[in-house]
């Protein structure tokens, strides 16, 4: 005769966090009802996504537009080298494994390159939305639909050994745009191939977000974070700057005059050079999916043409070219966007 198990309840999983009595049990069951948008699963996303998960947060939706490559293991925490070799999406990796961690949680991997067109929906139904991204131009495009949507986001970013984060409530803190309202010019701005970038930076910011994120979804209104947090974690120095003085005293043109030049698409290219890349991404968008199978045959007189579900690679004139089902392609070698959208126009097609 076989011993009944006790029925459990799924909060049961999470004892060690109910109790901590600023969450509590109710703290965590909001957690479990709970929606986040993660923008992008890098370095950032991937520390977010296991953090949210593992916390129990009900829906963790996953975007991103890259695939995985060997030299983003050593601070992308959700990935490994059978990743690499089955030459997944990352946000199709990672959702393995977060599916692996915690099956209670739904995980809903979107692979995408975020843009004016589709932000609207990937963070519509968000009680929140996570920034995971490298590059400021998703960030004022994430910027504008959560001030649009009257939705709360977490700004986090980190180059070399520093970085920065702060939560921003749409008419209750200053905004994106309120600190810094125009994208600094390419060039100007040190980047991950200029000045590198140390795992545990990434995963003390990520970290940080992520508390934000529980305090939020949980209800912990009072004990959010309304200032902008700067940490190096080479030479031990914080800094917690008072922003909220910005608040409608900055003309800003997101939150003050609520023009989303972002979310319009007046501002911002899909055609980008890929931070630290020496690539660039082409985003031509196809109404109807790609025939991977047809595109292989019509390619093969280049070789070695490989695809899956989720990407077609082959390489031509020294670059390495990998096509996405929905029309965007990453074309490495080249950081000059003509020669790369002339490169596409050339193998991939109008
Ligand atoms: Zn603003």
């Amino acid at each position: 005769m076989s011993i009944p198990s006790e029925p459990t309840d799924p909060i049961d999983r999470y004892s060690r966090q109910v109790r901590f009595p600023a969450l509590g049990e109710a703290g965590q069951r909001r957690l479990m009802a709970s929606r986040v948008t993660i923008c992008g699963c890098g370095a950032l996303g991937t520390v977010l996504a296991n953090h949210l998960v593992r916390a129990g947060v009900g829906h963790v939706r996953i975007v991103d537009r890259d695939f995985i490559e060997t030299h983003n293991l050593q601070r992308q925490i959700l990935f490994d080298e059978r990743d690499v070799a089955e030459n997944l999406p990352k946000a199709e990796a990672a959702a393995r494994k977060l599916r692996a961690i915690n099956s209670q949680v739904v995980i809903e991997p979107v692979v995408t390159d975020i843009d004016h067109t589709n932000i609207l929906e990937l963070v519509g139904d968000a009680d929140l939305i996570l920034d995971g991204t490298d590059n400021f131009e998703t960030r004022y495009l994430i910027n504008d639909a959560a001030v649009k949507l009257g939705k709360p986001w977490v700004f986090g970013g980190v180059i070399g050994s520093e970085g920065q984060t702060m939560t921003i409530r749409p008419g209750i803190t200053p905004c994106l745009r309120c600190l810094i309202e125009d994208n600094p010019p390419p060039g100007m701005t040190p980047t991950c191939e200029t000045a590198g970038v140390l795992g545990p930076a990434v995963a003390v910011i990520a970290s940080f977000e992520a508390v934000e994120a529980i305090k939020l979804l949980g209800g912990a209104v009072d004990a959010l974070n309304t200032e902008l947090f700067v940490v190096d974690i080479w030479d031990w120095t914080f800094r917690r700057l008072k922003v909220q003085g910005l608040l409608g005293k900055v003309d800003c043109p997101c939150c003050g005059r609520r023009e989303f030049e972002w979310l319009d698409g007046a501002l911002g290219s899909h055609t980008t050079t890929l931070c630290g890349r020496n690539a660039v991404q082409v985003a031509t968008r196809r109404a109807q999916p790609l025939d991977f199978p047809e595109m292989a045959a019509r390619l093969v007189s280049l070789g070695d043409v490989r695809h899956n579900a989720f990407m077609l690679r082959f390489a031509a004139e020294g670059h390495e070219f990998t096509v996405f089902p929905d029309g965007r392609a990453i074309i490495k070698g080249t950081n000059d966007i003509a020669k790369a959208r002339t490169l596409y126009a050339q193998f991939v097609g109008n």
